[in-house]
């Protein structure tokens, strides 16, 4: 990952009389240069060389440093402020990841500690299943926004029914997706009767079906029921601000009375995601976790 030095990163460095090392992957900024030449400090590569000297003969005289050159900047100031532009018109940069590195919000994260979001039993609809439960061309209407951007609780509810039992009042959430999917708990798949098949969201290969019913009709599927696998959201600047890739599976140690460790959950990193923590009642009831709270992870 690229590095980038700051004039702020430089200030720090000249108060504590320190030398800032450089790389290949590390951008100095035209104005952290300038900043360091005006302080004495010395911007050198990792064997110690100077790279983009900024050192002139001051206060460090006799360090064996003196060798100063001027070199160019990797970026001239007109190309930062392009290359920032383009982040931000891309999404790749937000307001919120922006403000930390000008100082303007403290920036100290913790890259193991993440938000929970606690999720129950729900229904993703397709808009063909949804026409045939609510009506043809029927629009969900949202009732509550959910932690992940454009995903919303929606007033609607549908009734799920299996070989064994019913289960009423089952929450729809939207957008309308390609293929419907139903999120049930663990306990449900007994009530319903039915397989228990743990899956992340789109995996529905081999997974069983049930009826769902709406007011205006029901849908009966051959797949599509999952008990959510343990999963937490993030974007790519979050997963690289924080260490973590898509598809790696971590823990989630949990403190307290009746804490313990949550293992095989699933880092999920897409350009829609926002940092959350998806586990479902079951779990937060077993280990006393409440929504809103935080939860460490163990890699
Ligand atoms: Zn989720």
């Amino acid at each position: 990952m690229k590095r980038l030095i700051s004039s702020q990163d430089v200030m720090t460095a000249a108060r504590g009389h320190e030398d800032i090392y450089v790389d290949e992957n590390t951008i100095v900024t035209a104005q952290a240069l300038d900043v360091a030449k005006e302080h004495g400090v010395a911007v050198l590569d990792k064997s110690g060389r100077h790279d983009h000297a900024a050192h002139e003969a001051t206060q460090e005289e006799g360090c064996g440093r003196h060798d100063t050159k001027d070199a160019e900047p990797v970026f001239s100031a007109d190309e930062l402020e392009h290359l920032i532009s383009a982040a931000f018109a891309k999404g790749i940069w937000t307001q919120d990841d922006i403000e930390p590195l000008l100082g303007k919000r403290d920036s100290t994260i913790d890259p193991d500690v993440v938000p929970v979001g606690i999720s129950g039993r729900h229904i993703h609809l397709s808009q063909h299943d949804l026409d045939r439960l609510f009506g043809t061309g029927y629009q969900l209407t949202p009732l509550k926004d959910l932690s992940q951007p454009g995903q919303f609780a929606a007033q609607e509810c549908v009734t799920l029914a299996g070989p064994n039992g019913v289960i009423e009042r089952v929450r729809v959430l939207g957008p309308v997706r390609s293929q419907t999917q139903i999120e049930v708990l663990a306990g449900d798949t007994f009530r319903l009767g039915i397989p228990q098949a743990v899956r992340l969201s789109g995996h529905l290969e081999g997974t069983p079906g049930v009826t769902v019913v709406g007011p205006k009709g029901s849908v009966t599927l051959e797949e599509g029921v999952i008990v959510a696998a343990r999963h937490i959201h993030m974007n790519p600047a979050q997963a690289a601000e924080r260490g973590f890739y898509d598809g790696e599976v971590v823990s989630l140690k949990v403190e307290g009375d009746r804490g313990g460790q949550l293992d095989n959950v699933i880092i999920r990193v897409t350009k829609s995601g926002n940092l959350d923590c998806h586990i479902d009642t079951e779990e937060a009831n077993a280990l006393h976790i409440k929504c809103g709270s935080t939860l460490r992870v163990v890699r």
